[in-house]
């Protein structure tokens, strides 16, 4: 199973804590201090799935939403 994780542009006000505290490397800040893929959406890797409900979690603004892909496609 496959997931993605999207950032609401509207929501996203730069606090950072997806890409500090939850993950490891696969988020990242624009120069800015938001998150690179505010208003869109990255593919998860492979084994990070948990990371990606941790940022879920400890985005203050409820900016990021998980949506799983059951057929196993990207
Ligand atoms: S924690 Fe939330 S508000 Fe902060 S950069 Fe990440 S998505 Fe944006």
């Amino acid at each position: 199973m496959s997931a993605r994780l999207a950032v609401s542009g509207e929501r996203c006000t730069g606090h950072g804590r997806c890409y500090t505290l939850a993950t490891t490397g696969w988020l990242s800040p624009d120069d800015e201090g938001y998150v690179e893929v505010k208003g869109s959406a990255v593919a998860v890797p492979e084994g990070r799935e948990a990371e990606a409900w941790d940022a879920v979690s400890v985005c203050p603004e409820a900016a990021i939403t998980i949506t799983e892909d059951e057929s196993g496609s990207s």
